[in-house]
This record gives C-alpha cells, sequence and structure tokens, in this order.
C-alpha cells in the first residue's frame, strides 16, 4: 500500500504474539513502522520480534496480562522511550467466552471476558492518550467481532463485550476528532488463528453455531484481517474515523 506514512512510527499491537495481532505487527513492520509486541505468551511475543529483525525492521517485546495496570503502563512507556513517539495502538487482544446463554454464565466467565475485551483495551488507550494529543496525532484501531455487530456470533459475555467495543470506537471517534486522533475498528467474522472456544454443553453451543454456519461464509486468514487494519492505521484512512468495518465474505450484510 502505498502513502501509509507508517514508516518510522511507534506502534503498540496487542495480542501479537498469534493470529490477527502476529499478522498486524508483521504487515505494520512491513511498512517500516516500529511495533512493540505485547502479549501474554513470552515465547510467540518473542518469535513475533525476531521475525520482524530478521527482515530488517524493529520491534520489542513487553510480556504480561494488559487487564493489569502495571503492565498497561509499561506498555506505553517502553513504546515511548524506545520508538520516541507511539503514534498507532491496535487494540487487538482477546478472548472467547464459552458461547454460553447468560442463564449459564458464571460470574468469572462474565467478569474475565469482559475484562479482557473490553476494559484492558479502556486501560491501554487512556494510557495512549496523552501522548498522542501532545503530538497532535493518533490512530486507534480495535479489533471488534462480527459479535459486536450481532446477537448470534458468541455467547452472552463475548457479545457484550465486543458491543462495548464499538460504543468505546465510536465515542473515541467523536470525542478526539478535532484532536488528530482517529479510531476505527475491523469487525472480523470467521478467522482462522489460534483462539480457543471451550464451549458449554447445549444453551448456545457448536450445534447452535452450524446451524448458521451457512451464513457465516469463506473464514479469512490472519492476514486479510491485518490488512484492513494496516489500513485503518495508515495515512490512507486519514479521514476514516469511528467506522466498524466488517472483514467477513458478506456475513454482515446477511
Ligand atoms: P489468538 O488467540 O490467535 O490471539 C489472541 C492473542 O491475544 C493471543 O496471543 C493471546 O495470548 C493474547 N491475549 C489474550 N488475552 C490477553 C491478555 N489478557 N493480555 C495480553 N495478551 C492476551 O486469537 P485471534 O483470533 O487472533 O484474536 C484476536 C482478536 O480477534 C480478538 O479480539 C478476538 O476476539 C477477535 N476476533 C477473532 C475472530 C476469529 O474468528 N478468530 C473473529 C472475530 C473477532
Amino acid at each position: 500500500m502505498s502513502g501509509t506514512g507508517l514508516a518510522g512510527r511507534g506502534v503498540v499491537v496487542t495480542g501479537a504474539a498469534s493470529g490477527i495481532g502476529k499478522a498486524a505487527a508483521t504487515a505494520l513492520a512491513r511498512e517500516g513502522a516500529k511495533v512493540l509486541v505485547a502479549d501474554l505468551r513470552q515465547e510467540g511475543a518473542e518469535a513475533v520480534v525476531e521475525a520482524v529483525r530478521a527482515e530488517g525492521g524493529t520491534a520489542c517485546a513487553v510480556v504480561g496480562d494488559l487487564s493489569d495496570q502495571k503492565v498497561v503502563d509499561e506498555v506505553v512507556t517502553t513504546a515511548v522511550d524506545t520508538f520516541g513517539s507511539l503514534d498507532v495502538l491496535v487494540n487487538n487482544a482477546g478472548i472467547m467466552d464459552r458461547l454460553s446463554a447468560v442463564a449459564d454464565t458464571e460470574d468469572a466467565e462474565w467478569e474475565r471476558v469482559l475484562r479482557i475485551n473490553l476494559t484492558a483495551p479502556f486501560l491501554l488507550t487512556r494510557a495512549a492518550l496523552p501522548h498522542m494529543l501532545a503530538a497532535g496525532r493518533g490512530s486507534i484501531v480495535f479489533t471488534a467481532s462480527e459479535a459486536g455487530l450481532r446477537g448470534s456470533a458468541a455467547g452472552a459475555a463475548y457479545t457484550a463485550s465486543k458491543h462495548g467495543v464499538v460504543g468505546l470506537v465510536k465515542n473515541l471517534a467523536v470525542m478526539y476528532r478535532d484532536k488528530g486522533v482517529r479510531t476505527n475498528a475491523i469487525a472480523p467474522g470467521g478467522t482462522v488463528t489460534g483462539i480457543q472456544v471451550d464451549a458449554v454443553p447445549g444453551a448456545h453451543g457448536p450445534a447452535a453455531v452450524g446451524a448458521y454456519a451457512a451464513n457465516i461464509g469463506r473464514v479469512s486468514t490472519a492476514e486479510e484481517q491485518a490488512a484492513a487494519i494496516l489500513f485503518l492505521a495508515s495515512d490512507a484512512a486519514s479521514n476514516v474515523n469511528g467506522v466498524v468495518l466488517p472483514v467477513d465474505n458478506g456475513w454482515a450484510a446477511v
């Protein structure tokens, strides 16, 4: 993609040890961005950093749980200290629920999914914003989901968390539109990654998913999702703000 404006930019990608985040970190580094890989998984994060460096790119890693404010602060401080700026934040890390309906959702499942999928990106965005506002520019991209657009793509906790992400994206887009910070999201449909589903029996289990599987269409590669993240992060999308872009083979249109 020409005119991305990403060369030399300081970028944070969360959940970048695997799947969509890994593909996004790789794609952004290939555009010349300096990429901080943030993830729970040390081995995977270090492997991505090594792969970027092997291609001549710039990367470093922060390993930890992004629902912990201390880890969030370390991510932002490390990016700013190492790269000199934090220009792009990709809030991508997330986990699935157990495809459970409300009556089958335990407190622990609800709290864990909401904490990682919605609160963690809120914490990171809040920590990153002062740097973007001081610079008068920034691009934030969230990985939402088809479950942020419809009621039948997952269980109660995941669906609520991703609808929350969509609301957060739109609020950020409006609140900071006059300050040079754009916020957008991708809404992936089914995508081949390492994400795990430990479904509860019955309720909204895999059998229910199977009933609407025909609507899902062709599943994506992680690289197809990363291409959309790259576009939204880049100057090619310089007046795109508050958009939730489905990357789903038309599932949202069914
Ligand atoms: P993945 O499991 O391959 O990657 C997710 C990464 O996030 C992992 O490396 C994991 O270690 C990391 N992570 C999870 N919790 C974390 C935490 N608390 N702190 C730090 N890192 C953490 O899965 P993926 O499919 O690439 O998921 C990326 C995003 O895409 C998620 O937000 C997910 O909800 C969304 N999504 C995925 C699909 C799909 O079909 N795969 C569809 C729609 C949306």
